[in-house]
């Protein structure tokens, strides 16, 4: 492995995403769960459809059903009902029709429904008052879902929405790639947990925090380890324990060239190092490389840091690793409506405001303070303002490339 190909030693951020993904092997064991288990776990088979959806023709509208090539001026008489569950038994014929309700099956020659607003019922017969169009008001046995067609392919994180789907489709198991387990810990002795009394010189944690909450989203099992001092043992000792109980070992701060920065140096001892610095900003000191038993993610210790590179670096990497096949970015186009500070050579991935102006242009304003300790920057933004790595400062009125924050971050 190489530590870098570009000059400065920072790797390029593309070249830094193409170099993990080459080096990430898929995990193949799968499991069962149920439906009501099964959110943001990755589908390990095609799901196709046991059954049509809807299973049989049907109301869309509280009315009166009859067959359309049947109608005239002449009030039809009402011969039945047929209610969502407990269908019209027999068949309606030339002067008849039938009372339904919304999703109830539609009567044998029957092909139309009437809303029940624009007949007029007088004793058992119904006047329609309106045109009659065949089909009206009727919902298609399959033409929500047919049969056969497969419904998710595998690679798909199932959603809020896809677990309707599939209770839509009768189906209560999934076959489901079993989760990829992350340990993940937090260096730094200043550090105390939320809840905690700080001393003088301490702070609170938080990215252990929100990287839990974000892996979550992504169907992973956190191991939490905790806060682990600046200690090269105690720090060694760690790696250990996290190599032999996860698939992705995490860890945030000590990874840059302080003197308590001990992440490069034992994961040279331990693993290998693939690179160590990346040409993005916030985010420079990101190392990645692997463990006997693990793949390595040391992320910087500054929050916004850490949370830029564990959403633009790390989850595109754990995703491969788990099966998952995310959607692409979409990048968009805004105008800036504020300067942006920028210095040539590392890619910055700035927080922005984005919103529709008055004329309907998506415009963009950012967040302020863009250091890489003031996490509150994050909360307020949407959206990325991705700044190429070689771009400097840029004037208020350009346009200039915006990626909307997903559902990780929100
Ligand atoms: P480091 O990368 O360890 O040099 O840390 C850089 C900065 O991030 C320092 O100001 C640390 O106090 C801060 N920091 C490190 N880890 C965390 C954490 N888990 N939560 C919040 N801030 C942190
Ligand atoms: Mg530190």
């Amino acid at each position: 492995m190489t530590d870098s190909c570009f000059s400065t030693g920072l790797v390029p951020f593309e070249q830094a995403l193409k170099r993990m993904l080459v080096e990430i092997i898929p995990l193949t064991s799968t499991e069962l769960v149920s439906l009501n288990n099964s959110i943001n776990r990755v589908v390990a088979e095609n799901i196709c459809s046991p059954v049509n959806v809807p299973p049989t023709d049907n109301s869309a509208m509280d009315g009166y059903a009859f067959a359309a090539s049947h109608t005239s001026d002449v009030p039809l008489n009402v011969v039945g009902k047929s209610m969502a569950g407990a269908p019209f038994q027999g068949t309606c014929k030339a002067g008849e029709c039938v009372r339904i309700m919304t999703g109830a099956v539609i009567p044998d020659g029957c092909d139309t429904v009437v809303m029940q607003e624009q007949c007029l019922l007088t004793d058992e017969k119904v006047l329609l008052q309106t045109s009659v169009k065949p089909n009206k008001n009727v919902r298609h046995a399959g033409e929500d879902v047919t049969q056969g067609d497969c419904v998710f392919t595998i690679g798909r994180r199932l959603s809020t929405i896809d677990i309707g789907v599939l209770a839509s489709l009768g189906i209560d198991t999934v076959k489901v790639y079993k989760p990829v387990k992350v340990a993940l810990f937090s260096t730094g002795d200043e550090l105390k947990h939320p809840g905690e009394t700080l001393s003088t010189g301490d702070i609170y944690e938080s990215n252990s925090y929100y990287l839990r909450a974000m892996l979550e989203k992504f169907g992973v099992e956190v191991i939490s380890m905790g806060i682990i001092a600046d200690d090269k043992e105690k720090i060694s000792q760690a790696f250990i324990d996290a190599d032999q109980s996860a698939d992705v070992v995490i860890t945030t701060g000590g990874v840059s060239v302080g003197e308590a920065d001990y992440t490069k140096q034992i994961l040279e001892s331990l693993g290998q190092i693939n690179f160590w610095k990346v040409a993005i900003k916030p985010g420079k000191p990101f190392a990645f490389g692997k463990l006997p038993n693990s793949y390595f993610f040391g992320l910087p210790g500054n929050p916004v840091s850490a949370l830029v590179t564990a959403h633009q670096l790390v989850m595109p990497a754990i995703a491969a690793l788990q099966n998952l096949v995310l959607p692409k970015p979409i990048y968009l186009t805004a105008k800036t409506m504020s300067s942006l500070r920028k210095v040539p050579g590392r890619m910055d991935f700035q927080r922005g405001i984005m919103q529709t102006d008055e004329t309907g242009q998506l415009v963009v304003s950012s967040t302020g303070n863009q250091g890489s300790g003031v996490l509150t920057s994050m909360a307020m933004a949407n959206c990325y303002i991705v700044l190429p790595q070689e771009e400097g400062h840029i004037e208020a009125d350009k346009f200039v490339t915006i990626l909307p924050f997903d559902q990780y971050l929100q």
